[in-house]
């Protein structure tokens, strides 16, 4: 039997010409493939950015809901939630709350003495003082105009008597420097309980406008509350019956 033999019929010249033209379409179809990789490469990465971009924002955004812009404290909105979760979790664990609220004196008689803006430093000098004192399970809150919230988390209304004194005197001593003059302010602070004078948002609420209202008629710059007995009453609270 005959040995078989391959007898290419193109010469070598053709054929290194074939494998040359092979060889450089295969590197053309390899180089393109590479940069359109790169190419889709990059649009991911840009389109991985701008997702992460979208999702800070949304996260700014709903926080910026909350929040009140001239002193960044939680606003109404935001202690409606904190209010509700707050009280739920200290009913079901048997646990005291207490809410504070704190109006600033005569306020509108500071705007109109020294102006808007130095009415806003007051404002933000208050923010400062409660979040100074607030602890990290509290929630502090402006409810609007120069009225705020303090939710106190575990706290019996005795205990969240002595805070708001502490508030009222720290506000009372406090230096507030405004362009125009060095000013003073004055808060009045009023306290109701859970489970003592309501057991719902809108009850501590009213509650503690209703002592609000007190403290106001007695003279301001003052504590009150409905919840300690009338012979507790000291010099600088009133004490609702
Ligand atoms: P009272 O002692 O009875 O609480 O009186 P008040 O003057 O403190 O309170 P009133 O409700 O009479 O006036 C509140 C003023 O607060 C009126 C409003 O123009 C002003 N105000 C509300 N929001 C802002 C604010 O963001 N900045 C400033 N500077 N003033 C504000
Ligand atoms: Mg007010
Ligand atoms: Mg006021």
């Amino acid at each position: 039997m005959a040995p078989l033999t391959w007898k290419p019929d193109t010469d070598l010249r053709t054929s290194l010409l074939c494998i040359t033209a092979m060889g450089l379409y295969l590197f053309a179809f390899a180089s393109d493939g590479y940069h359109r990789a790169i190419a889709q490469h990059r649009v991911h990465a840009q389109l991985r950015k701008q997702f992460e971009e979208i999702q800070s924002l949304q996260v700014q955004l709903s926080e910026q809901a909350l929040r009140d812009p001239l002193t960044g404290l939680s606003n109404r909105r935001h202690l409606d939630t904190v209010l509700a979760a707050t009280l739920e979790r200290c009913r079901s664990e048997g646990q005291p709350l207490s809410l504070l609220l704190l109006d600033i004196d005569h306020f509108k008689s500071i705007n109109d003495a020294h102006g808007h803006s130095t009415g806003d430093l007051v404002l933000q000098a208050m923010a400062q003082l409660l979040l100074q004192h607030v602890r990290p399970e509290d929630a502090a809150c402006r409810l609007g105009g120069e009225e705020f919230v303090v939710v106190l988390d575990n706290t019996p209304p005795a205990v969240a008597i002595e805070r708001a004194q502490e508030l009222r005197r720290a506000f009372e001593a406090q230096r507030i420097r405004a362009p125009s003059a060095e000013l003073t302010a004055t808060l009045s602070c009023s306290v109701a309980a859970f489970p003592d004078q309501g057991d719902t948002p809108q009850a501590l609420i009213a509650c503690a406008d209703q002592a609000m209202y007190a403290a106001q008629q007695a003279g301001r710059n003052r504590v009150t509350s409905s919840a300690r007995p009338p012979t507790e009453q000291t010099a600088d609270s009133t004490l609702m019956a």
